[in-house]
């Protein structure tokens, strides 16, 4: 698929259904859409330029020719008599009428008008002009008066969307003359909806400002970055929405991420954790103390995994106090402190108070410098169980972060009981998956040797034609055994830590999204997008 991207970029869909690059099927599909919106980009000009005169080129838009049949689209509201009047110029063919939805079919009118006839109003030479032409099939937004109360129920009608369709954040994008909205899902962006701006009606402003009162920032400041938290009622259950804006150069930039209220924390199998290394994790969370450490960059999961061990790990019996930023979830029985920077609670002071607070399991959100790295590792080492997370791409660089940000060798070896390394994997969509026999390239890839079934997706409306509806996690796991104790005291060595994971038979990053494509749960490009085979 990729090395054909640009080409499809390039060729209308007719065009590739002549050059056999897309079947019938596919290449309706690349000019519509499952909700019916005509993709201009897609169509063929010449197509629609070689239509007899007379051809109602407003009302009616050919898209390809195949086996004597001419698809058209029009749209949905389109009157009875436009098809008699387009089976008479259509001639000898047999006509097949699309209907468009009708606000991205007044869309592709109005673009071409807007255009010029002869492509000449096509932005050249811009950079990123392809992406300027992929906001002209976002549908468009009309709000029907800018008063307080209509903006509000715009506002609340994205956030609605945004958690019935299970997004962790919404962008509100501000460019020229438009603000963008963005749905964060499963871990990538999509494109939801746009509002054109005007002097009259600045979206841009408005939506914003109404965004900022719901979550109590400084409306009148719009030179500063700002952030702020609020819950509100969505569906009929409480959500906390944590707002952030950004000025950028045509306006505020708004994130809001949205945080259920009461999580109900999962098993680790629910997790996506296999069961084969389940009691091995579990093991480390029964230690008196020692460290355990759960790794990977921003949206791989770690903070799900931290949440639900330490679900585990209360009981009335024990004292669990976490120092967290931000303050993601609520827990019942586990004091909870918010570093707060600005006041001087920082990771490393609100860690040395908590240790005069008598815990038995601290949870430390992230360890970021030296200074709480140090602390952490004290405490592990005086009768406590620390979990924590840093921000490495495997489990044995962890070790050589530590030793980098000033730990020595030895503390780290007797103070850390194991390593726990994750990504997440999107789940191919069930509904729209299917089965294939898999490219001797994949088989390579996999390590197998002979094809098997594998699964892809065509992408349709339950997975908003990504392909894909929800994530789990792949788990790489270093136990920092004897032998492992040895490798790091004679000086880290990723390759020989590497080497020696294998040798214990524990999964790998790689191996474990192996798995999981062999189980049918995902397809071989997310493997590819999340765990690049390079390392
Ligand atoms: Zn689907």
């Amino acid at each position: 698929m990729s090395t054909s991207t640009k080409e499809l970029k390039e060729l209308s869909a007719y065009q590739l259904l002549q050059r056999n690059k897309a079947s019938l099927k596919e290449a309706l599909q690349l000019l519509i859409n499952a909700k019916r919106e005509l993709n201009p980009e897609f169509l063929d000009q010449s197509l629609i330029n070689s239509m007899k005169t007379g051809w109602p080129k407003d009302q009616a838009l050919p898209l390809l020719f195949s086996q004597n049949q001419l698809y058209v689209a029009c749209s949905e509201a389109a009157e009875t008599e436009l098809a008699a009047k387009l089976k008479a110029l259509a001639g000898s063919s047999e006509l097949k009428l699309i209907k468009i939805n009708q606000r991205s079919w007044d869309f592709v009118q109005n673009q071409d008008k807007g255009s010029g006839a002869n492509n000449g109003g096509k932005a050249t030479g811009q950079l990123g002009a392809h992406l300027t032409e992929s906001l002209a099939v976002i549908p468009e937004m009309k709000i029907s008066a800018t008063d307080e109360n209509s903006i509000g129920n715009e506002v609340r009608r994205i956030l609605l969307e945004a958690a019935a369709s299970g997004a962790s954040d919404i962008h509100w994008e501000p460019y020229e003359n438009v603000l963008i909205v963005r749905f964060r899902i499963d871990g990538v962006l999509n494109d939801i909806c746009k509002y054109k701006c005007d002097p009259q009606n600045d979206y841009r402003k408005i939506i914003l400002a109404r965004i900022k009162i719901i979550a109590d920032l400084n409306i009148a400041e719009a030179r500063i970055p700002q952030d702020g938290r609020v819950t509100e009622i969505i569906n009929g259950s409480k959500l906390d929405l944590r707002v952030s804006t950004l000025p950028t150069l045509h306006g505020e930039k708004c994130v809001v991420r949205l945080l259920p209220h009461d999580n109900s924390f999962l098993e680790l199998s629910d997790l996506g954790m296999p069961q084969s290394i389940i009691p091995g994790f579990e093991s480390w969370l029964t230690m008196s103390q020692g460290m355990v450490l759960i790794t990977g960059p921003t949206g791989s999961g770690k903070t799900s995994t931290l949440y639900t061990s330490l679900a585990k790990l209360i009981d009335t019996t024990k004292n669990v106090v976490t120092v967290e930023d931000p303050v993601e979830f609520q827990l019942a029985r586990v004091n909870q402190v918010q570093v707060n920077v600005k006041a001087g609670l920082t990771f490393a002071a609100g860690l040395r108070s908590i240790l005069r607070q008598d815990p038995d399991i601290v949870m430390i959100g992230e360890i970021r410098d030296k200074e709480t790295a140090e602390i952490a590792i004290k405490a592990a080492l005086t009768g406590h169980l620390v979990l924590s997370t840093l921000h490495t791409n495997d489990a044995p660089s962890t070790i050589t972060r530590l030793i980098d940000m000033g730990v020595p060798p030895y503390l780290v070896s007797s103070a850390l009981v194991g390593v726990m390394a994750q990504r997440l994997l999107r789940r191919v969509c069930s509904h729209c998956s299917y089965e294939y026999q898999s490219t001797e390239e994949e088989n390579t890839q996999l390590g197998i040797s002979e094809s098997i079934s594998l699964v892809k997706a065509k992408g349709c409306q339950n997975c908003n034609n990504t392909g894909y509806s929800g994530r789990e996690g792949i788990f790489e796991m270093m136990p920092l055994t004897e032998e492992m104790k040895q490798v790091i005291s004679k000086g880290v060595d990723v390759e020989v830590l590497n080497r020696s994971m294998t040798e214990m038979g524990m999964p790998t990053l790689y191996s474990a999204a192996v798995v999981k494509v062999l189980e049918k749960k995902t397809t071989v490009e997310e493997l590819i997008r999340v765990v690049p085979p390079t390392r």
